[in-house]
């Protein structure tokens, strides 16, 4: 049985004084549910604060980005050694980024390649845009993510993937959890197919895309799910607790049957 994974991406949301408040809001509770992983990916500006608000706890911390550089002369970036003292995760290849930085699978591989080197773990996202998703060709979308973003690495220990059909992503409709239980399912036999199915058994595969307390029950039931990348709904304390409680009700239930 894989440990299922709640892990919220804030975005560019909360200046250092909201983001204190908030884990301030869900700090003590998320500790106690021990069933699940949870990790949080405040912006940059704050994962300091909150390393230090979170420290003895069971939450995890993550970033939501960086560069593949190490250090010098790249103006506002962010680099793998800087992170590596603050964090444990890192997403990477979040549709965001692809659509609004330009970024490539190319550049997703280097990043793989620049947070493995300092002992960060991955989370990268791949997901469909909607002509992609209505033209049926996910599948063919997901694999050559997969396949650029994984190009001569070796199995990432740790990492996590998220699914997250860019058109779920932020818009309020969300995929049903039969399409993302399939779509991961197909990620996951992929996946096997590249590092062979024994390694790949305990590789968490999330979905993200509009998961709120309302929703995530359907999503937590489906076998392939592992958990969620939440994005809004984990700006709102109560949302984010109510969802990492229902997986941990839901996966506990199942892993019991
Ligand atoms: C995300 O940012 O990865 C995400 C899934 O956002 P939302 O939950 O808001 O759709």
């Amino acid at each position: 049985m894989r440990v299922p994974v709640i892990a919220g991406n804030w975005k560019m949301n909360t200046t250092v004084s909201e983001a204190i408040k908030l884990v301030n809001e869900m700090c003590a509770q998320l500790d106690k549910i021990t069933s699940v992983d949870k990790i949080i990916c405040p912006p940059f500006t704050s994962l300091a604060p909150v390393r230090e608000l979170i420290k003895g706890s069971s939450i995890k911390l993550g970033a939501q980005n960086l560069y593949f550089e190490e250090k010098g002369a790249y103006t506002g970036e962010i680099s793998p050694v800087m992170l590596a003292d603050l964090c444990e995760f890192v997403i990477i290849g979040h549709s965001e980024r692809r659509q609004y930085f330009n970024e490539t699978g190319e550049i997703v591989n280097k990043k793989i390649q620049a947070a493995l080197g300092v002992g960060l773990k991955p989370i990268l996202c791949i997901g469909e845009r909607l002509e992609e998703n209505e033209a049926g060709r996910t599948e063919e979308v997901v694999t050559e993510q997969l396949c650029s973003s994984l190009t001569g690495i070796n199995y990432p220990r740790g990492w996590l993937v998220a699914y997250e059909p860019v058109w779920a992503i932020g818009t309020g409709k969300a995929a049903t959890g039969k399409q993302a239980n399939e779509t991961i399912g197909f990620i996951r036999h992929n996946i096997a197919k590249l590092y062979g199915k024994e390694i790949t058994q305990d590789l968490r595969i999330l979905y993200g895309g509009s998961v709120t307390a309302e929703n995530a029950t359907e999503f937590m039931n489906q076998p392939e799910i592992d958990g969620a990348l939440v994005g809004g709904a984990s700006l709102k304390a109560d949302q984010f607790l109510s969802i990492v409680k229902q997986t941990s009700e839901i996966k506990g239930r199942l892993s019991r049957k």
